[in-house]
């Protein structure tokens, strides 16, 4: 009878399928990074043509399941904190650390790392939020974390409705038992626990420094303060930046729900990790505001998965920033080169205010791009707070440059900052290589989209200053 064969042979045949598979994708790894290209989601594209079901076959490899962090920034540093404290849990963690975070990409996280075939303890994944959907579908996660949402990349997603969308579906998706991770100081991202039974929320306390600076709210890029539930404008206590802080609905009464994972910052810069274990103090390596949310987002994550918060400190200090999120790079002349990459104006603007805090004076190199990766419209630059007069102050020249360098310059010059100030220069070599020249002894902040990080990279890569970006 044809069946008993069917069900003979169906496991070996899904066997060598996979394993196929696998190695397939591993070699197209292997050849592309031979060729000196990044080839972060290749692999996983092919292996995904060959074998469809691909990633519901591979999720099996991560024994305590996978957990999907999305949400418009903070993605890749809140995953690179969480599988730092991982690591100290002695959990092995297949991870897309390259940042590859459509369904290719996460295919290829899994095929790239371990036995062929071997088992990990977790699968920490960030995904691109329009991609949430069929993660959560195929990988069926036993966690979600969400970051935060803001207007980001428009002509990709349309409006913010559409991201949460995207979200929620991948929520609605997930098994009743699956697990919340929410940030209880946006809006938006803290209603998707509604009606969930399962939900841990983390946010930021005021403690000294932090906290409501009406100069800080006044020229926001903020969208969505209002209410969830009933659309009413939201009363804010306490705003940290944008839409984030401490809210509460005069016409209906919903309110911020209380975080049951917080950290603050005082006045000294002192960072405390607070719950119900009591408190720890935390060293951070990379500055930022919006490192203290991620910071809360992976301690929330990990704490939940059952680590122990002794372990944070520790690992939170050593933790290996991902590439183009504010790592330092120290160059051949002593500059020091600090990484950002800006995608829409809520990153922007953090990424400005941390140069305005630091305590030295500081060179901008801003290279902005216009393909596909970066979004195509780069009207959101005319969000951005280059007016501050702090920033007017405290950088001492601008270099701008990519294929909308001059949209860029005229940007910063309706901003009021000096002609005399900006260095218009088309090619990103000769941005870079005039603005580590010019900036000895300062911190030259770099600011580029994604593909134009791609390319600072393989430029930073030539001068031997950052090694040879590796997957897998
Ligand atoms: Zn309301």
């Amino acid at each position: 009878m044809h069946s008993t064969e069917n069900e003979e042979g169906e496991p070996a045949i899904r066997y060598l399928r996979l394993t196929i598979a696998i190695l397939f994708g591993r070699f197209v790894g292997w050849l592309s990074r031979l060729g000196g290209h990044g080839g972060s989601s290749l692999p996983g594209k092919l292996a995904l043509r060959w074998h469809p079901h691909l990633l519901q076959e591979l999720r099996q490899r991560a024994v305590h399941g996978t957990v999907l962090v999305t949400g418009t920034n903070g993605k890749t540093t809140t995953t690179a904190m969480a599988r730092s404290i991982l690591t100290r849990h002695a959990w092995s963690v297949i991870n897309n650390h390259n940042g590859a975070n459509l369904i290719a990409g996460l295919a290829t996280a899994f095929m790239g790392q371990g036995r062929i075939l071997g088992r990990a303890d977790l699968a920490l994944l960030e995904v691109d939020e329009a991609t949430m959907p069929r993660a959560s579908a195929e990988l069926k996660p036993r966690m979600i974390v969400v970051t935060n949402v803001f207007r980001d990349q428009l002509d990709r997603y349309g409006e913010l409705s559409t991201t949460l969308r995207f979200i929620q579906r991948a929520v609605e998706d997930m098994a009743e038992d699956g697990q919340l991770v929410l940030n209880a100081d946006d809006p938006q991202v803290a209603y998707l626990g509604r009606d969930r039974p399962h939900v841990v929320y983390f946010g930021m306390e005021v403690d000294g420094n932090v906290g409501s600076d009406p100069g800080r709210t006044a020229y926001d890029a903020s969208d969505s303060t209002r209410c969830p539930r009933c659309g009413h404008p939201l009363e804010y206590f306490t705003r940290f930046y944008a839409h984030l802080g401490h809210y509460r609905c005069g016409a209906c009464g919903h309110e911020r729900p209380q975080p049951t994972i917080r950290v603050a910052q005082d006045k000294a810069g002192t960072i405390t990790l607070m719950g119900d274990f009591g408190w720890v103090p935390i060293d951070m390596p990379i500055p930022g505001l919006y490192n203290l949310y991620n910071l809360a987002a992976a301690a929330a994550l990990t704490l939940t998965l059952g680590v122990h918060v002794d372990l944070v400190p520790a690992a939170i200090v050593s933790m290996v920033p991902a590439f183009g999120r504010m790592e330092s790079i120290v160059a051949e002349n002593g500059t020091v080169l600090r990484l950002a990459l800006v995608k829409n104006p809520v990153g922007f603007n953090q990424v400005l205010d941390t140069m305005v805090q630091s305590p030295e004076g500081n060179h901008a190199l801003v290279v902005i791009n216009d393909r596909y990766a970066d979004g195509r419209d780069v009207s959101w630059l005319w969000d951005v707070n280059f007016e501050s007069e702090l920033l007017q102050q405290k950088i001492g020249r601008w270099w701008v440059s990519g294929i909308r360098a001059w949209d860029m310059a005229v940007r910063l010059k309706y901003a009021g900052i000096e002609p005399s100030k900006i260095v218009v220069l088309a090619s990103a070599k000769a941005a870079l290589d005039a603005a580590l020249a010019e900036s000895r002894d300062c911190t030259l902040y770099v600011m580029p989209t994604y593909t134009a990080l791609l390319e600072v990279r393989d430029l930073l890569t030539r001068r031997g200053l950052v090694k040879h970006f590796r997957e897998g």
